[in-house]
């Protein structure tokens, strides 16, 4: 549903649309014969302001397609509601690092002859109400793979990035029977066999609450005799219409995205077989440009073979230092440009930018100002906010609102800012700029995660939650530290205190006081982050272990 392809184009909204745009420029790097199909998304997900009270005032997101996409002629139509809607694709392309070209294709609907309504279907990313998304998922699914078709693919595998597209399946199932003819009255005993051998399942959610449904009216309303019901149920959940089972169920390898996240989708899809894929991020466009100087001096092929970074433990300590400050540098600057606040170069600086939810617990940091302000005891900490929460995620909006109040409370004892309108130009800024990445979700919440990987590339210390990739990816007191947690009503609180005595004990006076250690710890994280949490290491397994199954 989402792909960061380059931030002039707004067809993202977080770490799923990163993770897709990272995974097609690998594929690109790789060589690997591959096709993306997204939405145009022309409004965007969100371009976020900050009203006078701290408040998220949301304003449409504007970007032409002309700029950076090349119409194509084709078009297929898909059949919502009784109206013929007509889906166009755009074509932009990825060009890998030795000039190999991979096509992203973007579906819309804003065409002539297709109604108002239908028209709208390709502007908001996630917007609308359910009706509406369940439109979206059916041009993002059925008119993907006719547009597919009608441009002449010939498709090994389809590979299913959460349950957004899980509706191609039912095209597919249209063809079975066709293939199964020929071979007459043969009938296989899994009908569903053959559709198992070409779809691939990724899942991205760690909660049965988080997995999208339907329930079945809507989607007779909609797709009237698409699909025989008895059949879909068998498929997609008797009650309601399950997008995650529907792919899962039609899928001959399904994964999660780091080893925790599969454990957890195992108990909740217990007669599934769910492997593990643990995300990465694509080196080249996270890696600040600093950094990337000093490894293709220091440690060529880095960018071909990124297993090499292993040999950043050898790296001068002062050089890697001077990069990290020079991306420092950069990132204060920009910082006084939009917002007017002047952070200290030399003052221990955190990181806290994502998606805002509550899961997340952006506010974690802040549960007692007095701990915090006194932890650093005289030293300067800072804090670099930013997050857009989705429009109807009341909790998240209001997440927002309390951290301008609390950078208010704060003003003279605390330097805290938070960015406007976070997207992929800031999150480069700041994930090489600050010193320590902090996350802090309540387990096992965040499936993955990506940024505390961007971060620990550009030599930042992870101090986070063991969850998602941190689960796998932290070495405590070597690449980084944990962040102890609590379940239980209490949890907040005792996390929040775990996190203060983490940062007055360890994280303040290793920075301050121990700058060798540091240092060498920098160069840990990047070692660590840099030759296993790249979205080459997970294409090639994707390539070996799913595609080929
Ligand atoms: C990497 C990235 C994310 C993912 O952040 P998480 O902390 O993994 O949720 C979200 N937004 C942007 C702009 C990113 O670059």
């Amino acid at each position: 549903m989402e792909l960061a392809v380059r931030p002039e184009m707004h067809t993202y909204c977080g770490g799923l649309g990163l993770l897709a745009g990272d995974t097609a420029r690998e594929c690109a790097d790789l060589e690997l014969p591959v096709v993306f199909v997204t939405m145009v998304s022309r409004l965007g997900y969100l371009r976020q302001e900050i009203g006078p009270n701290g408040e998220q005032v949301e304003r449409p997101d504007r970007w032409d397609p002309r700029s950076w996409c090349q119409p194509l002629p084709t078009r297929v139509v898909v059949e919502i509601e009784g109206s013929s809607v007509k889906v166009r694709p755009w074509l932009t392309v990825l060009t890998g690092s030795t000039g190999f070209r991979i096509p992203v294709v973007l579906l819309d609907t804003d065409v002539d002859g297709n109604s108002a309504g239908d028209r709208t279907l390709t502007d908001t990313l996630y917007g609308g109400d359910l009706t509406y998304q369940l439109k979206t998922e059916i041009v993002l699914g059925l008119g993907g793979l006719r547009v597919l078709r009608a441009l002449g693919f010939d498709l090994h595998t389809y590979h299913l990035n959460e349950g957004h597209a899980a509706l191609l399946t039912l095209d597919l199932l249209k063809d079975a029977p066709r293939r199964d003819g020929k071979a007459a009255a043969r009938r296989p005993s899994d009908p569903w066999q053959e559709i198992r051998r070409r779809c691939v399942f990724t899942t991205h959610t760690p909660v049965k609450a988080g997995l999208h449904e339907y329930g079945y009216a809507l989607f007779e309303r909609l797709l009237p005799g698409e699909i025989d019901l008895t059949e879909l149920k068998k498929l997609a959940g008797k009650a309601r219409l399950n997008m995650t089972l529907l792919g899962m169920n039609l899928s001959g390898y399904i994964n999660g995205v780091s080893r925790q996240h599969a454990d957890t989708a195992r108990r909740m899809f217990p007669r599934h077989r769910i492997h593990a894929v643990t995300n990465g991020v694509h080196l080249p466009t996270w890696t600040h440009p600093a950094f990337a100087q000093l490894f293709d001096r220091q440690i060529p092929r880095w960018r071909e073979e990124p297993e090499v970074l292993l040999r950043s433990l050898q790296l001068p300590q002062s050089q890697v230092w001077d990069c990290h400050q020079a991306a420092k540098r950069e990132l204060l600057e920009r910082i006084r440009q939009a917002s007017k606040v002047s952070l200290e170069p030399d003052a221990l600086t955190l990181g806290f930018t994502r998606r805002i939810v509550p899961y997340k617990r952006p506010l974690l940091l802040f549960q007692d100002l007095d701990r915090l302000v006194g932890l650093a005891s005289g030293r300067r900490l800072q804090v670099v906010l930013a997050g857009k929460a989705h429009p109807r995620d009341t909790a998240g909006r209001q997440d927002i609102q309390r951290l301008h109040e609390l950078i208010r409370e704060l003003d003279g004892r605390l330097s805290c800012v938070f960015l406007a309108n976070y997207d992929m130009e800031w999150a480069k800024a700041i994930v090489a700029g600050c010193d320590v990445w902090l996350n802090t979700p309540i387990p096992p919440m965040e499936a993955s995660g990506t940024s505390g990987i961007k971060a620990a590339l550009n030599g930042q210390l992870n101090l986070s939650i063991l969850d998602g990739w941190w689960a796998e990816g932290c070495v405590e007191d070597v690449n980084g530290w944990s962040i102890p947690h609590t379940d239980g009503a209490d949890t907040d609180r005792r996390d929040a205190a775990a996190l203060y005595d983490r940062l007055e004990h360890v994280v303040v006076p290793c920075f301050y006081n121990e700058t060798e250690r540091w240092r060498s710890m920098m160069k840990q994280a990047i070692a660590h982050a840099g030759s296993y949490f790249s979205t080459q290491r997970m294409v090639r397994q994707y390539a070996t272990e799913a595609y080929a199954h």
